[in-house]
């Protein structure tokens, strides 16, 4: 699953080709989306942003309809000059979106739907808690809902979206190793301190990666798992190196399926005691 982080840095660089600009043309594979087309149709709006709210993407458009899309494991968008070859198959294409020098295209979007303006706020609300990259993140609210899942561990509750929004599998592992807290404890175990200091790293090293550069316009937004590593793994503590010694201690990193969806955890039990 992407991270918070990717899925930001795309809705700015989709943001950045299209804001402003009228869609030419609409092409979906999705039924439902076509749907609503066909009675409201999108070309002729204005894309007026494009934004991500957690891990959902919004494209708002004049005349109040929003896009919204989620990529899940699978999704992608890429965006492309007019005739530029696309890098993945048209039978992976879901919906085209084009303007007079752009096109974005999702790739195997699994969720996709038009929506409301006026629906949008109530939806998010519900299914996304605070979001780690917005400017008034509330971290007061992401502790208070991170607290109604006492029972969880807290690698499995900071998957989840509807507490806090914007942690991916890889800034599981890489938040609790900074933090030193054992990704198998119980929420109920950890002190209010302590939790508020894994939201403030968690804000940190996804805050770090999205002030790195973006990805340049024409080129494939990859919207699959990135850390925003330049180079090989040597920004990661602990994502990825089962068996290898720990960075701070030398212990050899463990792994271990966590959580109803059997997620990888990677953890130093030498530095993240139980
Ligand atoms: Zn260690």
């Amino acid at each position: 699953m992407p991270e918070g982080d990717s899925i930001f840095r795309a809705a700015r660089t989709l943001n950045q080709a299209l804001a402003g600009k009228v869609v030419v043309r609409f092409e979906s594979m999705l039924p439902l989306l076509n749907r609503v087309h066909e009675d409201h149709p999108l070309t002729g709006r204005t894309i007026d942003s494009v934004k991500s709210v957690g891990k959902h993407l919004l494209m708002q458009f004049s005349g109040g309809l929003t896009l919204r899309t989620h990529m899940r494991m699978s999704g992608s968008w890429h965006i492309y000059r007019p005739g530029e070859p696309w890098q993945r198959p048209r039978r992976d294409m879901r919906i085209v979106l084009a303007t007079s020098d752009f096109e974005a295209v999702g790739f195997n979007i699994p969720v996709a739907e038009l929506i409301r303006d006026s629906r949008v706020a109530s939806e998010m609300s519900r299914a996304v808690g605070p979001d780690l990259l917005d400017e008034v993140f509330d971290a007061g609210e992401a502790l208070h809902r991170l607290r109604a899942q006492a029972t969880s561990e807290i690698g499995d509750a900071l998957l989840n979206q509807r507490a806090m929004a914007g942690v991916g599998n890889v800034y599981k592992s890489e938040t609790l190793f900074s933090a030193r807290i054992n990704p198998f404890i119980r929420v109920e175990q950890l002190t209010d301190d302590q939790l508020a200091d894994i939201i403030e790293t968690a804000r940190k090293l996804l805050r770090v990666n999205v002030t790195a550069a973006s990805a340049p316009l024409t080129t494939y937004i990859g919207l699959r798992r990135t850390t925003g590593r330049d180079g090989p793994d040597e920004r990661l503590w602990v994502y990825g190196r089962a068996r290898r010694p720990c960075r701070r201690c030398g212990t050899a990193i463990q792994v271990r399926k966590q959580g109803r969806d059997a997620r990888l955890t990677y953890w130093c039990e030498t530095c993240q005691p139980s």
